[in-house]
């Protein structure tokens, strides 16, 4: 029997999750989402869309009225309003608490013997203190909740910087964590279905400017060793966490090649957008396989990639003229969002090595050339 699909956000991760759901037509009737702006990018690409906020109660409802299961794109839904639906929920909304409050999902991976940096809960300022004084500095300072693209992280270098760096947070429930001097970001992206089978997609490299992933390299460039540890930790880490989906898992290889985990996503995630081309099966018909039961696709790569993100320029909030690339193996997707905002995801491209030709420094020469040809220009 077909299923209805209702997906909390509606932005890019929803909306390639609408395309990637016309090539499983025969299992999804319709995608369904909710998201705050009228024609959010899922929407434009196919989707039925309910306007309303991620936690609104009455909206949730809604959504959960016209869809067989319910999956997000966001980690911010309503965990609350989520546990008490009827509907299937994956990942299971108690999975989603854990992951969504920074702190718990530290406490939770430590519980469980994974590796990350020494954390605390904040409660105030003394107690920054003291921790401080217990962790050294730097540390950075972050946000249980809500947190994106670094947003909700302070990092904290010289003690004078403490007081400011807490009153930047008025009052929000905040952690502590100790700074990790990494040589590399990894991740791991990772799928449960519901029968309990587990893959993973290769160890990529992330490089991050101003906290805001800039660009992926797939496969990441890293000893064997490194490879079969951070595997380790990614198997682990999905066989202790519970509910059936996609995972991004988010890595630090220290200066002694040690992995720490740095956070996971409970949904698809930038850093795995490489497989819209790089692998046989892409994320988003992963996650789709994962929720509907469905036998997992290959996760092997079948070619290096390089994936780089088109955000919004500095100083600029409009409209924008159509970004536009044309070259052979490179693949532009834009996010369809009529408005640029500084530093605001508006698309990214995939430079692939199709002819298995060219060693990772090529690729990351063309990715550089084609970012310096595209420029966000006012639209007149
Ligand atoms: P995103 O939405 O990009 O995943 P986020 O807002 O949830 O980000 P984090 O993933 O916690 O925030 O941090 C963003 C970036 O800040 C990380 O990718 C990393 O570069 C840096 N960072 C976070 N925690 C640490 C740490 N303990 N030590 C060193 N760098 C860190
Ligand atoms: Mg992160």
């Amino acid at each position: 029997m077909k299923k209805r699909l209702g997906v909390i956000g509606g932005g890019q991760l929803g909306m390639m999750i609408t395309e990637a759901a016309k090539n499983l037509s025969e299992h999804i009737s319709e995608i369904i989402v909710l998201d705050p702006t009228e024609n959010c990018p899922a929407a434009q690409a196919g989707a039925k869309q309910i306007v309303g906020d991620f936690k609104d109660e009455l909206a949730i409802l809604k959504l959960a009225e016209q869809s067989d299961i319910i999956t997000y794109e966001i980690e911010s839904g309503n965990t609350d309003v989520l546990s008490k639906l009827k509907a299937e929920i994956e990942p299971s909304p108690s999975t989603l608490s854990i992951i969504q409050d920074k702190l718990s999902q530290k406490t939770f991976l430590s519980e469980n013997e994974l590796p990350i940096s020494q954390f605390y809960e904040i409660t105030n300022l003394d107690n920054l203190r003291e921790k401080i004084n217990e962790l050294g500095l730097p540390v950075l300072l972050k946000s249980r909740r809500d947190a994106y693209d670094g947003r909700g992280n302070f990092k904290i270098t010289s003690p004078d910087e403490v007081e400011k760096a807490y009153q930047y947070f008025d009052g929000k429930s905040l952690m502590v964590e100790k700074f990790v001097n990494f040589k590399m970001e990894v991740s791991v992206i990772a799928a449960r279905n519901t029968k309990g089978d587990i893959a993973t997609y290769p160890l990529v490299e992330n490089i991050h400017e101003n906290n805001i992933l800039k660009m992926t390299i797939a496969p990441a460039r890293v000893s064997d060793n490194v490879i079969k540890d951070a595997g380790k930790i990614a198997k682990k880490t999905m066989e202790v966490l519970k509910g059936a989906g996609v995972f991004g898992i988010e890595m630090f290889i220290d200066q002694d090649d040690k992995i720490l985990i740095n956070e996971i996503a409970p949904r698809v995630h930038n850093s795995g957008h490489h497989t819209l081309q790089s692998c046989k099966t892409s994320q988003f018909e992963q996650h789709l396989r994962a929720i509907l039961g469905l036998e997992l696709g290959s996760t092997d790569l079948v070619h290096k990639t390089v994936m780089c993100n088109i955000l919004g320029p500095d100083g600029f909030e409009g409209k924008y003229k159509p970004v536009q690339l044309e070259k052979d193996g490179v693949y532009l997707k834009m996010y369809r969002k009529d408005v640029s905002k500084p530093q605001r995801k508006l698309g990214h491209f995939n430079v692939v090595d199709q002819s298995d030709s060219k060693d990772v420094s090529e690729l990351l020469e063309m990715a550089d050339e084609i970012k310096n040809s595209i420029s966000i220009n006012q639209l007149d």
